[in-house]
């Protein structure tokens, strides 16, 4: 028997209601929460003001590659677990701003979900928090990579079935996303959301309400899948990790002390909430983990690994591990490359806070120059305004970063950074640099020029605003107005990786897809929007 669910959504326009069976829902669960959250579908207003902050004008993180998705899920033997995953949303915090959702279920399986647009200290709050029970949870942070920037957007997704509620979070991007979403639709399932991972849940619910048992209709789905994901699910006593053939976008197990499991998109979701690391799902590994039975485990796919190199270089954070390391080890590593293949004589080493420090403090120590803190960035405003739309970066809050006089003064600097899509916000800097008494700029770029879009996950621009993409190095060092640029080479960055170089995604350096791209899929990111109710 189908449920009747009732989906209440807070939004500007007020509450609205739906009663359709098997549909995304929001529980109407809406205490007072003015003074922290957010009304549903409204950017935060703190965020759309234009700053008065202007020493260089610019929202750094709009010129960078964003990333895609935080998701994270905790299954408790008792006592309520809203609470772990918020702190495990909070930890996740970078990899995703515009939403942010829990689902918990309670001793019944009855799913109670609040999600809203903003950061997870916006969204939620105590009130909220202590009203979501349940020893089952898990959570979403987003950044809209398929679908455009609205609360029926944020995840988590919940669908009913007759083996009870079903909820997914997504991290990644699928390829085929509107060839599945067409097949549901035909197939009379009211889809809400412009999103791919709504697919891949409705696809579950389809399997279970035609008979199969959870992991089987997880297969079945995942099989209906192609692209990047890395998923957290769960039903009524259990939780689920899966990722796609390749592992494009990274999933860890966690344990804790009192037996808890948890699941995260990051290692660093596990340290916050004092979980052991026990393994990362395996790409083209699907795990079902129940209190009863612990970790069971299905290689539903042959595993081809792709990991996103950007990931390393970029997206994760520096706390996080991977391949049995922190990524700040890598990082520092891919900056003593760097200095090995692109040596240059200057008085300090800066790095571009935050994401470019640890290569800078890597060429340091491999090139013998001073390191320097030349670039202090406002640290208590935080990376508080990812928008994916041009006009909502226009009226979003800039990023300070205010060079430092004395430091600067007088000095060669080496300036490293981990990329340039753009190149506005590279100018801008060496603008500053300059302005704060530098001699001469060289900057130092820690991966390869970027000159192909990503269509896993994350969003890269379109290749025509890819400077490396249509101009030389040489007419990028013009155009930023650098003494010398040089990019670490393709090669560098794998081998200091000290893994199989094979296993990795670098098709934003190379345009060589793991995953075949189809060509419609390559014209916009919002394609989905044309299928929306
Ligand atoms: Fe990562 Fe680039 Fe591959 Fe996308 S295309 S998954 S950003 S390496």
């Amino acid at each position: 028997m189908v449920k009747k669910c009732l989906t209440l959504v807070r939004s500007k326009e007020g509450l609205f209601s739906s009663t359709q069976p098997n549909v995304l829902r929001i529980t109407a669960m809406l205490p007072d929460h003015s003074d922290h959250s957010v009304l549903a579908d409204e950017i935060p207003k703190d965020l759309m003001k234009p700053s008065n902050l202007h020493d260089i004008d610019d929202d750094i993180e709009s010129d960078k590659p964003q990333e895609a998705c935080g998701v994270f899920g905790v299954l408790a033997a008792e006592g309520d677990v809203a609470k772990l995953v918020y702190f495990g949303l909070y930890a996740l915090q970078h990899r995703g701003q515009e939403s942010a959702g829990i689902t918990v279920y309670d001793d019944r399986g009855t799913t109670n979900t609040y999600k809203a647009m903003g950061l997870v200290s916006q969204v939620f709050n105590e009130t909220i928090l202590s009203s979501l029970k349940g020893s089952l949870a898990i959570g979403h942070n987003r950044y809209s990579t398929t679908g455009s920037s609205k609360v029926c957007n944020a995840q988590p997704i919940v669908v009913n079935t007759r083996l009870g509620d079903f909820s997914l979070a997504h991290n990644g991007n699928l390829v085929n996303a509107t060839e599945l979403r067409g097949e549901l639709s035909a197939q009379g399932h009211a889809l809400e959301s412009t999103t791919d991972s709504e697919g891949i849940a409705f696809a579950v619910s389809e399997a279970v309400d035609e008979g199969q048992d959870w992991q089987a209709a997880i297969v079945t789905a995942l099989r209906r899948c192609h692209g990047a994901f890395s998923l957290v699910m769960a039903m009524p006593n259990a939780i689920a990790g899966a990722r796609d053939a390749y592992g494009v976008r990274p999933l860890v197990i966690g344990k804790t002390t009192d037996g808890s499991y948890v699941l995260a998109s990051e290692t660093c979701g596990l340290d916050i909430i004092g979980a052991e690391y026990v393994r990362e799902v395996l790409p083209g590994e699907l795990v079902i983990i129940t209190i009863e039975n612990g970790i069971q485990s299905l290689q539903w796919e042959e595993s081809k690994p792709k990991l996103c190199v950007f990931e390393m270089i970029y997206f994760a954070r520096p706390d996080s591990v991977m391949h049995d390391e922190s990524l700040y080890t890598y990082r520092m590593r891919i900056g003593s490359e760097l200095a090995k293949e692109s040596p240059i004589d200057a008085d300090i080493v800066i790095g571009v806070p935050d994401s470019g420090i640890p290569a800078a403090i890597g060429f340091s120590r491999e090139s013998g120059i001073p390191y320097a803190e030349g670039l202090i960035k406002n640290r208590y405003v935080g990376r508080t305004f990812i928008q994916p739309t041009q006009a909502m970066r226009e009226s979003g809050i800039k990023m300070k970063l205010n060079p430092l006089k004395d430091v600067l003064q007088g000095k060669r600097v080496i300036v490293i950074d981990d990329s340039i899509v753009r190149g506005t916000t590279s100018r801008k800097i060496v603008r500053a640099l300059r302005e704060a008494g530098a001699t001469e700029v060289h900057m130092r770029i820690s991966s390869p020029p970027v000159t192909h879009p990503c269509f896993y996950g994350i969003d890269t621009d379109s290749q025509d605003n890819l400077i490396a993409s249509h101009e030389s190095v040489a007419a990028i060092a013009k155009q930023i107005e650098v003494d010398t640029l040089a990019y670490l080479t393709h090669d560098a960055m794998l081998k200091a990786t000290h893994i199989d170089t094979t296993h990795f995604c670098t098709a934003c350096f190379t345009g060589k897809y793991p995953i075949e791209v189809p060509d419609k899929l390559k014209r916009t990111k919002l394609m989905l929007e044309s299928t929306a109710p």
